[in-house]
């Protein structure tokens, strides 16, 4: 016996090579995984010393596991993973579904570049750099609060696939697919640069019982910028999403200054570059309340979704 291992007097078992350090009065300090190797038996422990002991295996496997999922590359479920984090669908948004069900923090946690709306359909989101700002009504800007919360919106943790110079003169139609890759991917896009102009809308807060998208969207103020200098921010998404996303480009403007922006429903470039993130992953959270519950979501609504987005 080389040593008696702190208060454990009963321990009879050799340790090959001695241990670095004692056990302490714990019974589990001081294990080296290099040099710790039993060469006869375990030793013998008290049954409250064999519980400690269980505990403190299982709290280091876990603490461990956490560590090695944190620096493994991957160091959140979705950040530099390539993955679209939505709340809700296109649809349940144009059924009027306008109940925020996800906050803000909860959103910054799943991405820093994106768009969406906010409960009672207060303004346009546009998410950028991880910092979140609501378009009001009138087309200014404010830093949104942690506690507010979303009916819809998309994000992801942009890292830059691609980039590219866009054609002076170029209009938001005349954005293609064809720049990006697939059309079976989702792309988050950047377009930073001097715009021409940037024709773009808010959306005002509703109350209820809540209009249909499609109606409150009659009514929707609508910003027209000129030569202003900005980021347009959004996604394309492929046409398989029909019903859940908005299927091709959706971008949201928001100005240099941070003071202009809104819903883009067409611009000009003036002298822009545009970055793609090509994203494989996608991840949908649906809300729980009794409103969702009960929607019909049978109905294609593609109609309304063209004259709601353009
Ligand atoms: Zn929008």
């Amino acid at each position: 016996m080389n040593e008696t291992h702190g208060k454990d007097k009963n321990m009879s078992c050799d340790i090959n090579p001695p241990t670095l350090g004692s056990y302490g009065a714990t019974g589990y300090k001081h294990i080296s995984l290099n040099s710790y190797k039993l060469v006869a038996c375990p030793p013998k422990l008290s049954p409250r010393r064999r519980i400690k002991l269980a505990r403190a295996v299982a709290f280091s496997t876990i603490f461990f596991s956490v560590l090695i999922f944190l620096f493994s590359g991957c160091s959140h479920f979705n950040k530099d993973c390539d993955t679209v984090y939505q709340v809700a669908t296109i649809d349940s948004l144009l059924n009027a579904c306008y109940d925020g069900s996800v906050d803000m923090r909860t959103i910054k946690s799943q991405g820093d570049t994106g768009i969406g709306t906010f409960n009672q359909l207060d303004g346009e989101m546009i998410v950028l750099d991880g910092e979140i700002y609501k378009i009001k009504e009138d087309g200014t800007i404010s830093v949104v609060a942690d506690s507010e919360t979303t009916p819809f919106c998309a994000v992801t943790f942009f890292k830059s696939d691609k980039k590219l110079e866009l054609q002076p003169g170029m209009k938001f139609s005349q954005l293609s697919p064809a720049l990006l890759g697939s059309l079976n991917y989702f792309y988050a896009i950047k377009i930073t640069g001097k715009f021409k102009s940037v024709k773009a809308r808010s959306v005002p807060m509703q109350a209820k019982p809540y209009p249909m998208l499609v109606d409150v969207v009659k009514a929707q103020p609508v910003f027209n910028l000129e030569d202003i200098e900005g980021t347009a921010v959004g996604f394309f998404s492929p046409a398989y999403v029909k019903g859940i996303n908005v299927p091709g480009f959706h971008l949201h403007f928001i100005s240099s200054d941070l003071k202009r922006g809104g819903h883009i429903l067409d611009f000009e470039i003036e002298k822009a570059e545009m970055q793609t993130d090509e994203t494989h992953g996608f991840m949908m959270v649906l809300p729980e309340d009794e409103t969702f519950q009960h929607l019909d979501l049978t109905k294609d609504k593609e109609k309304e979704l063209n004259k709601v987005e353009k």
